[in-house]
């Protein structure tokens, strides 16, 4: 089933038109119009005469997250505040959150590609849909919620938080799928666990849409197994709309709506763009924001562009699974390490439960780690002796994938924080 099987499954030479059309009148404007780009383009040399391919794209300048906090908190934005019918901001997590603004043309090419994204996975007018992101200015509830109305799916929008009210409400409701974080479904799994209620049994629950936050197979494992669900990965960050682009049922790669987007993928530290199959930082084109237009943005996310096609169906290009962001890269004693590294480890050893932390700390010129993991009940055990095996078991297969010594603290369950947003699971006590 497709949404909007035109542009979904257009011959690729044909996409590739469409992308260098929208991308020749996206420059003039701005060239025209936005003194920001204006200037930009003009210190770069290069004018959008010198745009006679889509490869030529690689002459314009890069465009970074410290762009749009210098201009905070509209001075990016293209279009007059009379055609801004909504905004959503990031939480901010270091200096200034970002403002982003939307057209009623943003909202509705926002709402398309979600229903494209939300069609692939199966979900429609059959589905009834808990909306657990938060709304509000965060971008994951309000998206979801409209993407999911476009396709006729009854939304249930309970946000986040009052986790047992949410299982109560699923399963009076016969809620068929759920739209959240990764951390925030294992969340609602453990609630349900203490209260009795068994997701096969007691639900109707089949699918989730999961983004937000990097999360890996290994998590998506252990969270079909233990719901009885599937779960699909979503993509999007505010910057660009919102969660947006989703993996097809093949759940092998996200696709990207080549009309909306275009992806080019580089190495971080050269710029320079990488061939397909490459993992690199994504760089990203938004061709049809009208409010906050984004030019070779770059997002900070480590992923490929992937070669082969879907069987789907859909010739719209792939992304390969996030791996991290270009800035939550850790770099202990000289060892690259990405969160998603250690979390893929971890939810592959069957007695650690869904909570870890990971405390990265200084001592003189040394940098070190350490990692508190939280123990499934059923092995949690009194036996120092025990517990100790276990430890050692955990750091060993550490030191095999990440190639780095990392000390392990064993917790009883229930003792790590939860999260009902995203989730924060490292904490960086070095002092830069
Ligand atoms: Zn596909």
């Amino acid at each position: 089933m497709y949404w909007n099987a035109n542009i979904e499954c257009m011959a690729v030479d044909d996409l590739k038109k469409l992308q260098y059309r929208s991308f020749k009148n996206l420059i003039n404007n701005l060239y025209s119009f936005n003194k920001f780009y204006h200037d930009r383009m003009k210190g770069a040399g290069v004018h959008p005469d010198d745009l006679r391919s889509l490869a030529d794209v690689q002459k314009l300048p890069f465009m970074y997250k410290e762009d749009l906090r210098e201009n905070y908190p509209t001075k990016l934005f293209n279009v007059p505040n009379t055609e801004i019918v909504r905004f959503h901001a990031s939480s901010g997590t270091s200096g200034k959150p970002t403002v982003v603004g939307y057209t009623q043309n943003d909202l509705a090419y926002w709402t398309e590609a979600l229903a494209r994204s939300l069609t692939s996975i199966g979900i429609g007018s059959n589905d009834i849909l808990q909306v657990s992101y938060g709304y509000g200015l965060f971008t994951g509830g309000l998206g979801l919620h409209y993407g999911a109305e476009k396709v006729g799916a009854s939304v249930v929008p309970t946000s986040n938080g009052n986790t047992e009210r949410q299982l109560e409400l699923m399963q009076d409701l016969g809620v068929t799928a759920i739209a959240c974080t990764p951390s925030y479904l294992m969340h609602m799994s453990y609630t349900a666990e203490k209260m009795g209620i068994d997701f096969r049994r007691d639900t109707c629950l089949k699918k989730a849409v999961l983004g937000a936050e990097p999360w890996t197979e290994s998590m998506r494992a252990k969270i079909e197994s233990a719901m009885g669900i599937k779960a699909y990965d979503i993509y999007g960050t505010s910057e660009q709309a919102g969660p947006m682009f989703s993996e097809c049922e093949e759940r092998n790669g996200i696709h990207i709506g080549a009309d909306i987007m275009y992806v080019e993928i580089v190495d971080s530290d050269t710029g320079e763009i990488l061939e397909d199959g490459e993992r690199g930082e994504m760089v990203v084109t938004m061709l049809k924001k009208e409010a906050l237009p984004l030019v070779r943005f770059r997002i900070k996310d480590i992923t490929s562009l992937m070669k082969d096609e879907c069987p789907c169906g859909r010739t719209s290009p792939r992304i390969s699974r996030i791996t991290g962001r270009a800035d939550d890269m850790l770099i202990i004693r000289g060892i690259n390490v990405f969160p998603s590294q250690i979390e893929y480890t971890l939810m592959r050893i069957p007695q650690i439960g869904d909570q870890y932390m990971i405390e990265v700390s200084r001592e003189g010129a040394l940098d070190n780690m350490k990692i508190q993991v939280e123990i499934k009940p059923e092995f949690f055990s009194d036996k120092v002796e025990d517990m100790v095996k276990l430890r050692a078991h955990i750091e060993s297969e550490l030191k095999k994938y990440l190639n780095l010594a990392v000390p392990v603290e064993l917790k009883a369950p229930g003792a790590l924080p939860r999260f009902e947003g995203k989730a924060k699971r490292v904490i960086d006590k070095r002092v830069m």
